[in-house]
């Protein structure tokens, strides 16, 4: 079964990660996150927390990169070794751009840093994604009220995360949720989010055997997908990360299949 492909240490520890995150949300102070509801530029698909002040702490940063270095020595002891010096290169400086380039997506900057200081590639760059999520989801958090559609390839309207995953709530309404930062909109149970196509010859539905409540929307458009999840018969409802991290199997799915989890930007002429 294609599920077994991602080990179990994983999933585990990345259900603990997700359980230190709600911890660490509720460290911040509200009022250091300062949103700015320019509804052009949401209109325009810039993602809300790209126009929001926020006060970082950087020592509670650094603490927080700490804590998940230890977690992940202690899930999987075999990485402590590529772990252990990582504290020591760490100072306020590094902090404050940590913040700025996972904010950014900046891949280069992380990959580069890694190649300077030794380390495996993902290290560094998934360490600061990991502790600048509460920030994220507490954003999330205080504009929800105000995020009702996206638009169609400009992502998550507060993080700006590609779409991946929805629901199916009540009334079979589809619901997209981010799981980098919770926030969730609806959306028309046609359209592709990446394009926003919703011809029904080229949008179509995946299903899995033996996975009754799962689908994946595919669009032959731009070889986009996303992830939907019928969540109407559970009883409590799980977050989107660990629906997201719940789902994985359907990811390796629409990818056997050639689809991307970014569409593809078509040539408009
Ligand atoms: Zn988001
Ligand atoms: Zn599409």
């Amino acid at each position: 079964m294609i599920k077994s492909v991602v080990s179990k240490e994983y999933q585990e520890l990345q259900k603990e990660i997700i359980k230190l995150q709600e911890k660490w949300k509720l460290q911040l102070d509200p009022e250091t996150i300062r949103p700015n509801l320019d509804k052009a530029a949401m209109e325009a698909g810039v993602p809300v927390a790209a126009l929001t002040a926020i006060d970082f702490e950087i020592s509670l940063f650094l603490q927080w990169v700490e804590e998940i270095n230890a977690l992940i020595i202690k899930s999987i002891p075999e990485l402590e070794p590529k772990l252990a010096g990582i504290a020591s290169l760490l100072n306020e400086e590094i902090a404050i751009n940590w913040i700025e380039e996972a904010f950014a997506f900046n891949h280069l900057y992380f990959a580069s840093f890694a190649e300077e200081n030794g380390l495996e590639e993902w290290i560094p760059q998934f360490l600061a994604e990991t502790a600048l999520r509460p920030y994220l989801q507490l954003t999330a958090e205080k504009v929800q009220n105000e995020i009702h559609r996206a638009v169609p390839g400009a992502g998550c309207p507060v993080c700006g995360e590609p779409v991946r995953l929805a629901a199916l709530e009540d009334e079979g309404k589809k619901v997209i949720h981010c799981p980098r930062c919770l926030a969730h909109w609806h959306a028309k149970r046609l359209e592709c989010s990446h394009c926003g196509n919703e011809n029904h010859k080229t949008v179509q539905f995946l299903t899995i055997e033996g996975d009754s409540v799962s689908q994946i929307q595919v669009c032959d458009e731009c070889n986009g997908y996303i992830k939907i999840i019928d969540t109407r018969q559970y009883i409590s409802q799980p977050s989107a990360a660990l629906l997201d991290l719940n789902s994985i199997h359907l990811d390796f799915v629409a990818q056997e299949n050639s689809y991307n989890v970014v569409g593809e930007k078509k040539q408009t002429n």
